[in-house]
């Protein structure tokens, strides 16, 4: 069991009231982690911190800048085996996705230290005689990032790293569910050497969640938010947002198709569906959700697949290396089985895996199902995947697009035009033609359409979503005015 602090003003500290909550291993119950339960004055305090470190950090030259990220994601990598072990504990994760959250959010940290030198602008030409006109990208202020458990070092690195790139001090308001492994990012920053208060983290029971989001973004001096977590809290932070009149980068929920195409290489699409599908058990919000295979190669598709899936090992990964470790909770579980009995009940067929009573849920696939079935449009968020038969590409497209969500796609077709062509029609933030549905690089715009949220992290794209556009002119030579 771990005690963790959150760090306001660069001070390691309890919550004021005294108060904590636990996070349990999902498969045994134990105690992981003891944590702070924030107040709101204590999340007030994190941003008064972070307002108060903000003109300095924001007047840095950025090669200090770079330097102090780059040096966070060497101490990042150094602890990369605390991060698997605190991901184990907290959330039940595979050392392998473990690893890979580790090795991403290095480089999330290295790309924004290289976009430190981009926070540029343009010359604009002004229609007034003397006036030098140009747009700015500044810093915005205090950003607030809030991020989820299931890829948590990925996740909350990304809340963090563009936004202090761009000059902006940050709160990190950890997931209930993975305090521990948001708190070792924290660590490595400060081990980098952050000023106090450019990076304050905040914990707090799952009871105090609302009144301690809403306190933070009623604060006058935060100026971004970002949310990573399901589209029915997104819902709520959108609604804060606007209450309070705050800009937000929203990545929410995901349903994403995976479309095979009758001339699909058959191989590297089982390859992929399985990647996609069972990394981190399903958890992940690009996770194939919904595998859209045309009928003339559906059946030599699900044979190959069925025998890739029934292969992948499942355990605690505590006790030696899988694919699928423990869900994250015993809700996952019951989400799953009722998922599975609902299409069974509607004329599904089962191909492998089925229900479970642990957090050890197989790897499981459903063959034939129908809009009628829950699972047709509802997120999973395990390992458990619907396989819908289709005729031709029309019909196809009309599957993947039959979905609120929006996030993540993959076409597999060995006609890239012609893939590529479909993969134009999906209405998807992100799209990938014979590639996987999980696939996530730093510089790349991240982000979805319709119920997925909105805004990008990532690249250029993370630039805008966290600076100020400013109109800035100088007048060097004598002005006309009217009067
Ligand atoms: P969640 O929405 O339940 O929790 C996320 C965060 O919201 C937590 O930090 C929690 O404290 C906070 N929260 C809960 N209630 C709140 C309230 N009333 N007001 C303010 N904040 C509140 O999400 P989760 O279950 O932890 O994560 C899974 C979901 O996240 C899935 O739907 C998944 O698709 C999505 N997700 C999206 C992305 C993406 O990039 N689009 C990435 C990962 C996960």
């Amino acid at each position: 069991m771990t005690h963790i602090s959150m760090l306001i003003d660069g001070r390691n500290v309890p919550s004021s009231s005294g108060a904590t909550f636990e996070r349990r291993n999902p498969l045994d119950g134990q105690v992981a982690t003891v944590a702070p339960a924030a107040t709101p004055e204590d999340a007030r305090a994190a941003v008064d911190a972070a307002a108060k470190a903000f003109p300095a950090w924001a007047a840095l030259g950025p090669g200090e800048r770079r330097a102090m990220l780059l040096k966070a994601a060497d101490a990042l990598d150094a602890r990369a085996q605390d991060f698997i072990d605190a991901m184990a504990a907290e959330t039940g994760a595979s050392g392998v996705w473990a690893g890979f959250n580790v090795h991403l959010s290095g480089d999330m940290l290295r790309e924004a230290a290289a976009i430190t030198t981009q926070v540029s602008g343009e010359v604009i030409p002004s229609n007034v005689p003397g006036s030098l006109a140009m747009a700015q990208r500044v810093p915005a202020g205090v950003v607030l990032g809030i991020a989820p458990w299931n890829a948590p070092v990925i996740l909350a690195t990304r809340a963090i790293a563009t936004p202090l790139a761009c000059g902006n001090t940050v709160v990190l308001k950890g997931s209930e569910l993975s305090p521990r492994t948001h708190g070792l990012i924290i660590e490595s920053l400060q081990q980098a050497g952050l000023p106090a208060g450019v990076v304050n983290f905040v914990t707090n029971a799952p009871a105090d969640a609302g009144a301690v989001v809403e306190a933070m973004i009623a604060h006058p001096a935060v100026r971004r938010v970002n949310f990573t977590g399901s589209t029915k809290v997104g819902r709520i932070i959108a609604t804060t947002c606007a209450k309070y009149l705050k800009q937000a980068v929203l990545e929410l929920g995901g349903k994403a198709p995976f479309v095979v195409l009758d001339d699909a290489d058959l191989d590297a699409a089982v390859n992929a569906a399985a990647f996609g599908s069972f990394m981190n058990s399903g958890q992940i919000c690009m996770s194939t959700e919904r595998i859209i295979v045309d009928e003339s190669v559906a059946d030599a598709f699900v044979d190959q697949l069925v025998a890739k899936t029934r292969g992948l090992p499942l355990g605690d990964p505590r006790q030696g290396p899988v694919v699928l470790g423990s869900v994250v909770d015993m809700a996952t579980v019951e989400r799953c089985n009722r998922l599975i009995d609902d299409a069974l009940a509607k004329g599904a067929k089962l191909l492998c895996g089925g229900k479970a009573d642990s957090t050890l849920v197989p790897a499981t696939l459903l063959d034939h199902v129908t809009p009628e079935m829950e699972i047709y449009r509802e997120e999973s968020f395990g390992p458990v995947k619907p396989i819908v038969r289709v005729k031709g590409v029309d019909e196809a497209v009309a599957c993947a697009n039959d979905n609120e969500f929006g996030l993540s796609a993959a076409v597999f077709g060995r006609d890239a035009a012609r893939a590529y062509a479909v993969a134009q029609r999906i209405e998807s933030g992100i799209c990938h033609v014979n590639g996987p549905t999980v696939h996530d690089e730093a510089q790349m715009p991240f982000g979805g359409v319709k119920a997925s949220g909105y805004g990008r992290f990532g690249g250029r794209a993370g630039i805008e979503a966290f600076t100020e556009l400013r109109w800035i002119t100088i007048q060097h030579a004598p002005r006309h005015y009217p009067f």
